[in-house]
């Protein structure tokens, strides 16, 4: 059972409105996350988590937690409109965790939204927010999918489904925003130092909270971008409102995995102008950063003028910063631990022959591993050959081949969640066969380790199918 507390309703009202969940008429397990469950020592049973989620006497101090945030560069008041905080679930070590339904009806910010999510959508968040965990990356998790039972109006009429997301704190770049533009100093002084206790409470006595935090988040956030590059990631809707201050990855719309190589790459139908493109993604967690040192101006300094110089001189060390971890984390992939800036060059040298040659990103550096990957699973050319020989010759001399492998095991994943694979198995579940699903989310558990049957997870799709794949925000 959840052991429930509400520290988050201590913040004044503004930032948050209780809310109840509304009923569903049929509630249905469709995905039920026991790993989860037993780490959280939840002792939910299947029968027992439908009572608990659906019992409306759990719900006297549920919310729906307020925000604002720049979306695709333009600001705007935002909050939970179609998500409800149940209750953070105590756990042992006096740490805490958001348990929140995602679908379960209108609050009082659902705009000219239904509050509610698609069956489809939230299958989807669930898949992969579980493969990013398991492929060791920060991300919000997944306890279960529930089917409503209701239909509900899209471009169609489609099931209704509800997620049981957690995440350490649901706090985001657009709460700070919300606080500095609509509450006043004392607010934001509020949220700084109940965020600062809930997540990073050794920055609590530094000599400057707010300004400690700012530097904390972008580290935290550089890591946590530098970590989706390793794989492929596209998030695809990086607003600052889908910015986490715990820097978790969260909120799963229309992100999707790479195939081939290509920084440009756009999968999102609403991402028209590249905005969020794979490789732009280290200039916009740059962009939301700033918009986070912008909101806490006010409490970093009284002089306004001193505040700015204060958070200038954090945002200044962020290029440096990002370039010193992705070198890092690409040298790991092609197996060299140290990062001399003579090396850069290699990385550079592989990212433009994969992308002049349409190389699969995951499967390239699986060959370079020697991983079970064939030639004509990758369409190299005579540079990819040169390239690799120079690679070679440095690893024989600082190391061995043997030893790098082990370092590229760590660091490239065998299965991503591919686009047309994660597709095909939803289709297959709604239409009423799970085993694919349950396949699928079996083999993303273990994605650094070599499986049996795991071809058609590995198989990138055909480019035509790959270029015309779209991913819609499919609320
Ligand atoms: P997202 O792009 O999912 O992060 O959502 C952006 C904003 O739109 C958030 O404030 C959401 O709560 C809101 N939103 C998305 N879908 C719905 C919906 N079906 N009903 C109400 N609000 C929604
Ligand atoms: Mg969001």
């Amino acid at each position: 059972m959840f052991n429930f507390d509400y520290s988050y309703l201590s913040l004044p009202k503004k930032f948050h409105s209780l809310t109840q969940p509304s009923s569903c008429p049929f509630p249905e397990i469709f995905l039920l996350n026991q790993k989860l469950i037993k780490k959280f020592n939840l002792q939910l049973t299947q029968k027992k988590i439908l009572d608990v989620l659906f019992d409306k006497n759990n719900y006297k101090k549920s919310f729906a937690q307020n925000y604002a945030g720049h979306q695709f560069g333009y600001f705007t008041k935002l909050g939970d409109g179609r998500a409800i905080i149940i209750g953070e679930h105590l756990l042992k070590n006096n740490l805490r965790i958001d348990v929140q339904l995602k679908g379960a009806g209108l609050t009082k910010y659902s705009r000219n939204g239904d509050g509610k999510a698609t069956l489809r959508s939230m299958i989807r968040e669930y898949l992969i927010s579980e493969a990013m965990h398991c492929l060791n990356i920060s991300s919000s998790r997944s306890l279960a999918v529930i089917k409503s039972g209701e239909s509900i109006l899209r471009q169609n009429l489609e099931d209704g489904g509800v997620l049981v997301r957690i995440m350490k704190s649901h706090i985001r770049i657009g709460t700070f925003e919300y606080a500095s533009y609509f509450g006043s100093s004392k607010d934001l002084k509020h949220l700084t130092s109940y965020t600062i206790n809930r997540l990073y409470p050794h920055i609590s006595n530094s000599e400057n909270p707010p300004l400690a935090l700012l530097n904390t988040v972008m580290n935290k956030q550089i890591d946590l971008v530098v970590n989706w590059m390793r794989v492929g990631f596209i998030h695809g809707v990086m607003n600052t409102d889908n910015t986490s201050i715990s820097a978790e990855s969260f909120d799963y719309g229309p992100c999707a995995f790479i195939n081939s190589y290509n920084p440009s790459k756009v999968y999102s139908s609403i991402d028209h102008n590249g905005r969020y493109a794979f490789g732009n993604q280290p200039k916009v967690i740059k962009w939301n950063i700033c918009r986070f040192a912008e909101s806490l101006i006010p409490i970093i300094n009284e002089n306004k003028k001193i505040a700015i110089e204060l958070a200038q001189s954090v945002i200044d060390k962020f290029d440096s910063i990002w370039k010193k971890k992705y070198y890092s984390m690409m040298l790991n992939k092609i197996g060299i631990l140290e990062n001399k800036k003579s090396l850069h060059s290699l990385i550079d040298e592989l990212l433009s022959i994969m992308q002049n040659n349409n190389m699969d990103f995951t499967n390239t550096f699986l060959y370079l591993s020697q991983q079970k990957i064939s030639k004509t699973q990758h369409n190299s050319d005579s540079n990819f050959d040169l390239w690799q020989k120079k690679w070679n010759n440095y690893i024989k001399k600082v190391s061995s081949l043997k030893e790098s492998k082990q370092i590229m095991k760590k660091n490239n994943p065998i299965i991503i969640p591919r686009n047309n694979v994660v597709n095909d198995v939803i289709e297959k579940a709604m239409n009423g066969n799970t085993d694919s699903l349950n396949k699928l989310l079996k083999a993303l558990t273990k994605p650094y380790q070599k499986q049996e049957g795991i071809h058609e997870y590995t198989t990138p799709p055909n480019s035509h199918v790959d270029a015309c794949f779209q991913t819609y925000c499919g609320t």
